[in-house]
């Protein structure tokens, strides 16, 4: 590499240990010895999570560095999120092919830029050569008792979800383009630049999250696509689940750009969206206003845990059949 290993992290990450020139108290000793020394304020629980991005598996090669160094981020701050925890720190894990500054540049502007916005200081990793990878962990605090987990569901609680679905799908799509994607159309220039947005730079329901905590009984961050996401709740919960299709939160650029059908299928199966989907006894359900106002998102009721295992998909009071392919109307004589 004709940047060296260190002038490297000197260069492009060590000034991320103070997001906004702010140092953390918290940080005793970030980047530059051999591990980071951190103190977990007292009466607090630590809240610790990782992910993997690998190019061509999460990314698209060729994709915007500031999008890579963003999402890396971003994904972990979403599973923190959905714990109902306040960021603190993360370390970075980087494989790269070659020292490509401007992509090291891109790189630790996104992912800074989004630290900065939550007060998260990275505090140490390690940079390898090799196939482009960034593995995140990020770590946050909790009171005692108040993380929230999947399982903790009751039926009759109401399945909630926040913002939009499926948009962040439809911009992968886009962003395809002719290898088997979404074709661009001239005339939806805008409502494709949100789509793109969305997935290539998601926002973590971060104050949602700690919003829920005392609230929620149950939560999960929407990675996998609502289906599997709210399944994952209702299974952790012991419980089943009646979802209606008719209250899925659509953007207008996606019932714009695809249609209600396949918007409403990549609501239920398109991954990355990073909402919240959260299970609230119907005897809060007054606040979910209030909470929506403070946490700066959309809330929406889509469905309720029932006794009885399983996902069942309605259409108002309409029973619908649906595998992981898509889902239609039983027709007569099912
Ligand atoms: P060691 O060999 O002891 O594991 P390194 O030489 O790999 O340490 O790293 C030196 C310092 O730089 C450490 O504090 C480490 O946490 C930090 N570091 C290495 N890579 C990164 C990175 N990509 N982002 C942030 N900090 C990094
Ligand atoms: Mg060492």
């Amino acid at each position: 590499m004709a940047l060296g290993e260190f002038q490297l992290i000197d260069r492009f990450f060590r000034p991320l240990d103070r997001p906004a020139g702010v140092a953390r108290a918290d940080v005793l000793l970030g980047v530059g010895d051999d591990g980071a020394l951190l103190r977990v304020p007292s009466g607090q629980d630590l809240v610790a999570v990782l992910d993997t991005l690998v190019q061509g598996t999460h990314f698209l090669p060729g994709c915007a560095p500031r999008s890579i160094g963003h999402r890396a981020l971003a994904v972990n701050l979403s599973d923190l999120a959905a714990m109902g925890a306040t960021p603190a720190w993360a370390l970075l894990g980087l494989t790269l092919p070659a020292a490509d500054e401007a992509l090291l540049q891109g790189m630790a502007e996104g992912l800074g830029q989004l630290a900065a916005e939550y007060g998260v200081a990275l505090v140490g990793g390690d940079t390898t050569a090799g196939p482009l990878a960034l593995t995140v962990q990020a770590m946050g605090f909790v009171p005692p008792g108040q993380a929230l987990q999947r399982r903790g569901a009751r039926p009759g609680d109401l399945l909630c979800v926040s913002g939009t679905l499926g948009d962040s799908a439809a911009g992968l799509a886009l962003e395809r383009g002719a290898q088997g994607g979404l074709v661009p159309d001239p005339a939806l220039l805008q409502p494709e630049q949100w789509l793109r947005q969305r997935f290539l730079f998601p926002q973590p329901r971060v104050a949602l999250g700690q919003a829920l905590r005392g609230l929620a009984t149950a939560c999960i961050d929407v990675s996998d696509g609502l289906a599997q996401d709210a399944g994952k709740l209702a299974s952790a919960s012991g419980c089943g689940l009646r979802l209606d299709v008719a209250q899925l939160p659509l953007s207008a650029a996606l019932r714009a750009r695809v249609g209600l059908a396949q918007a409403r299928h990549w609501a239920l199966t398109g991954g990355e969206d990073f909402e919240l989907c959260f299970a609230l006894p119907p005897t809060r359900q007054d606040r979910l206003l209030q909470l929506a106002d403070a946490a700066g998102c959309a809330l929406q009721v889509i469905g309720r845990f029932e006794a009885e295992p399983g996902l069942r998909l309605v259409e108002g009071d309409q029973p619908l059949a649906w595998d992981a392919t898509g889902f239609e109307h039983f027709t007569a004589g099912d």
